[in-house]
């Protein structure tokens, strides 16, 4: 299995070229997706007791598995939050994964918790964040809401011996993620939720805490606010919400996953006021820093408080203590042991490309939003449904129902023209379907904006 023989370099060389051309390739087919049914009919059993070559093995994934994936990074690809990785993020990542550095702590892994900490400096430096504030890179949004809610919790569960018994309760609204809904779940957290998906004030959520029963305040510990909600782009009032919580004496946390890339944004920068108060944040470099997956961010205003609730303690791991060894362990601040350094790939695509040219990628993405605006506004057949948020942009065709939408995005899937697919917005107290565009790629341009509206006519 570990043996160099010239079968083992020629695959090699196969391998590098396929991923050399894939980082080159800026509109790889759009790929759609095959039943299970499908696949086995034409893979057949690829896991044998001999094993089947790594020859076959790789023409399997080249001519059949690999196209049955949707390239995320496709300039028409504007469904969910997509993701468009820098080619020196993608090429980094091939080092990280052929180094498989143990990324948990310093003893093992010092050089290359050097640099993603340089990387992490930078997003705390974007947040504004005090002084002794800092972070760690998780495998994504939903990891570090979760790590963020389990500091809250122990936090405030070591402020009263009381809290100890009680099952907490978290505040947030309905336009947060649904990981945050998850991670309570999973954190065993009761959720309060204000139905409300429009900018979520101070005046909201103390109108909801001052409507709870005193029994349901005691045990109320965080207050979740989104910036950048991943349907519309809305920021809640964080500077409100921060206030309100410091008075009340709450956790504040903003799930910035995917509007945290903006603020490298000076243009839009001040929407985020407030969230240099936070206790904690996240922010997803997969989503809008042009980093390959999987790569989230946790940042803490106090990580010791994160150290205390997420450091992990055992006889065989307690020994990490010589000169050398001392240092940061990314492994204390969020809740993965064994983690592959997948801040890497941001560190060396930032240090390549210098923190201008990531500002400039972002804003791209913003101004193809008021681009789209105005073709919207300019095509009869089509209406905004809210002013862009960040680079979200939610419009209607008129006179299409649900099913309408649903066809138009099958359709262009199924002829490579892109991938958008619809969403809900409230409207009179019901949901209606609508179109949603979300830009992250600096490639897509004007061209392939209107090639897709031209689609709705
Ligand atoms: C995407 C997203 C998440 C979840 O992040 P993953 O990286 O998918 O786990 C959480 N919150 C918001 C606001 C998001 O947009």
């Amino acid at each position: 299995m570990h043996n160099i023989d010239i079968d083992f370099i020629e695959m090699t060389l196969d391998i590098m070229k396929y991923s050399i051309n894939r980082v080159t390739d800026n509109s790889p087919e759009l790929g759609s997706p095959k039943k299970a049914s499908e696949l086995k009919e034409l893979v057949g059993e690829t896991i044998t007791p001999e094993g089947i070559s790594g020859e076959k093995a790789f023409k399997i994934w080249t001519d059949i598995l690999s196209k049955a994936n949707v390239p995320i990074n496709h300039p028409r690809n504007l469904s969910f939050v997509p993701s468009a990785p820098s080619r020196a993020s993608i090429l980094f990542d091939l080092v990280t994964s052929s180094s498989n550095i143990h990324g948990s702590y310093w003893m093992l892994g010092a050089g290359g918790i050097f640099a993603e900490n340089q990387a992490m400096e930078w997003i705390v430096s974007l947040t504004g964040l005090p002084e002794g504030a800092f972070g760690v890179f998780t495998p994504g949004g939903s990891g570090a809401n979760l790590s963020a809610i389990v500091t809250a919790r122990e936090f405030w569960r070591s402020k009263n011996p009381e809290n100890k018994n009680k099952k907490g309760l978290i505040i947030t609204s309905g336009g947060a993620h649904s990981s945050v809904i998850m991670m309570a779940k999973i954190t065993d957290t009761d959720v309060y939720l204000i139905n409300k998906e429009e900018k979520l004030n101070a005046k909201d959520v103390r109108d909801e805490i001052l409507k709870m029963s005193l029994e349901d305040r005691n045990r109320l510990f965080a207050v979740i606010a989104t910036a950048g909600t991943t349907n519309a782009g809305i920021i809640d009032d964080l500077d409100g919400i921060a206030n309100l919580c410091q008075e009340m004496g709450l956790w504040f946390h903003v799930d910035a996953a995917y509007g945290g890339g903006a603020l490298a944004s000076p243009k839009v920068r001040h929407l985020f006021n407030g969230i240099e108060k936070a206790d904690s944040i996240t922010i997803d470099p997969h989503k809008w820093l042009f980093t390959t997956y999987d790569c989230g961010a946790v940042l803490y205003k106090n990580p010791d408080f994160a150290k205390e609730a997420l450091s992990q303690h055992g006889s065989y791991l307690d020994i990490f203590q010589d000169e050398g060894a001392k240092g940061f362990n990314p492994s204390d601040y969020q809740v993965q042991l064994t983690r592959k350094l997948r801040g890497l790939s941001l560190w060396f695509s930032l240090a390549m490309h210098g923190t201008e040219t990531y500002r400039k990628a972002v804003e791209i993405g913003l101004d193809l939003a008021q681009k789209a605006k105005e073709l919207i506004d300019e095509n009869p057949n089509l209406e905004m449904v809210r002013e862009p948020g960040l680079s979200c942009v939610l419009f209607r065709r008129k006179g299409w129902k649900p099913e309408d939408y649903y066809n138009w995005t099958y359709r262009n899937h199924k002829e490579n023209i892109a991938l958008v697919t619809p969403t809900k917005w409230q409207k009179d107290n019901e949901l209606e379907t609508v179109a949603r565009f979300c830009f992250i790629n600096p490639d897509t341009t004007e061209e392939d904006l209107k090639i897709i509206l031209k689609t709705m006519n």
